[in-house]
C-alpha cells in the first residue's frame, strides 16, 4: 500500500476516454486513489452512474467538467470542479455535443476525399453521443488503416493536419464564467502543455480560480513554479492524470495529487453553493 492520493481529471466513455466509470473506480481504487473526479470532455452526462460507481469502490465522487475553450485562438481546458450535475446551465453543453457531431460529418468528409470511407456508423462513439478525434482515431485502427491511434493522430487528426476540423470553443472568458455557472471552481487545465503558462496572468484577470498543477506532462521544475504561482496569487491548486485508456497515456494516480488540495477546493465550491 502506497500513501492516499487523488486524482482530479480524467475521462470515461462518456467523452473519449475508453472505460466506463465503474471500470475507472476500480482501477482507481487499485492505485490508492481516494477521490475520483471523472471530467468528460463538454458533457456532465453519466453523473449518476459516476456516483454510483465511484461509491461501490468506497471511493470519493468529485463531480466535474472540462470545457473545450481557447484564448487568442490558442486552446484552453477549463475544469470546472465541484460542478452540480443538477444545474440546468447543464443545457448549454447540448450544444457544444451537437457541434462535435456537425465537426466529425465534415471530417469525415475530408476523409472520403482521401479516398478512406467511413461512416459515422462505425465510430466508437461515446454514451450520451459525444464525437472526439479519438473516436476516429479508433475507427482508423479498427480498419487496418493505421497501426495506432498515435498513428493516426500523425497523419490526419492533428491540430491543423489533412482532416483536423478546429471544434467550436467557449471563450476563456465565457469559459470561466461557465464553469462557475455550473457550481464549480474553475481550473486552467494542463497549461504546461498547453503553452499557457506565459497567459496565466489573463486567465486570472477573467476569473480563473485555480490551476491545475500536477499533470503527468508538467516536470518537476514546472511544478513547482506552478505552486510558487499559485501561492503568491491565492489561487486554488489541482492536480490529475488526464487518464483516457490503459496503455496509452498516463495512469490513473500518476501524478501522486496530494490529498490536502482537495479540501481548499471543496470549501471553495461549497461557499460558491451558500453564496
Ligand atoms: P477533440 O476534442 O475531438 O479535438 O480531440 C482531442 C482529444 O484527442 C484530446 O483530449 C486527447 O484525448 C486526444 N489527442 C490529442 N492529440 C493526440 C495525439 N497526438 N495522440 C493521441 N490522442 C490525442
Ligand atoms: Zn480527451
Ligand atoms: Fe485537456
Ligand atoms: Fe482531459
Amino acid at each position: 500500500m502506497g500513501k492516499d492520493i487523488i486524482d482530479l481529471h480524467v475521462h470515461s466513455t462518456y467523452s473519449d476516454g475508453k472505460l466506463t466509470p465503474a471500470e475507472l473506480a476500480a482501477r482507481a481504487r487499485h492505485h490508492n486513489v481516494i477521490a475520483l473526479a471523472i471530467t468528460d470532455h463538454d458533457s456532465m452526462a453519466g453523473s449518476a452512474e459516476k456516483l454510483a460507481a465511484c461509491e461501490a469502490e468506497g471511493i470519493e465522487c468529485i463531480s466535474g467538467v472540462e470545457l473545450s475553450c481557447e484564448l487568442d485562438g490558442d486552446e484552453a481546458h477549463i475544469l470546472s470542479l465541484f460542478a452540480d450535475p443538477a444545474s440546468p446551465e447543464i443545457a448549454m453543453l447540448g450544444s457544444m455535443q451537437d457541434s462535435r457531431e456537425t465537426r466529425m460529418v465534415s471530417m469525415l468528409d475530408k476523409l472520403s476525399h482521401m479516398g478512406i470511407h467511413i461512416d459515422m456508423a462505425e465510430l466508437p462513439v461515446a454514451k450520451d453521443g459525444m464525437y472526439g478525434r479519438p473516436h476516429l482515431a479508433r475507427a482508423l485502427v479498427a480498419r487496418g488503416i493505421c497501426k495506432s491511434v498515435n498513428e493516426a493522430f500523425a497523419r490526419f487528426l492533428y491540430d491543423g493536419g489533412p482532416v483536423h476540423i478546429a471544434k467550436s470553443r467557449l471563450t476563456a472568458a465565457d469559459g470561466i464564467a461557465f464553469a462557475k455557472r455550473l457550481g464549480g471552481i474553475s481550473i486552467l487545465a494542463h497549461p504546461g502543455i498547453s503553452g499557457l503558462i506565459p497567459h496565466l496572468d489573463k486567465f486570472v484577470q477573467l476569473g480563473l480560480e485555480g490551476v491545475e498543477v500536477y499533470h503527468p506532462k508538467h516536470s518537476g521544475e514546472t511544478i513547482a513554479k506552478l505552486l510558487r504561482y499559485c501561492r503568491e496569487r491565492n489561487l486554488l491548486v489541482s492536480g490529475g492524470s488526464d487518464f483516457h485508456a490503459p496503455g496509452d497515456g498516463a495512469e490513473i494516480g500518476s501524478s501522486k495529487v496530494p490529498v490536502d488540495v482537495l479540501e481548499p477546493l471543496r470549501s471553495a465550491a461549497t461557499s460558491r453553493k451558500a453564496g
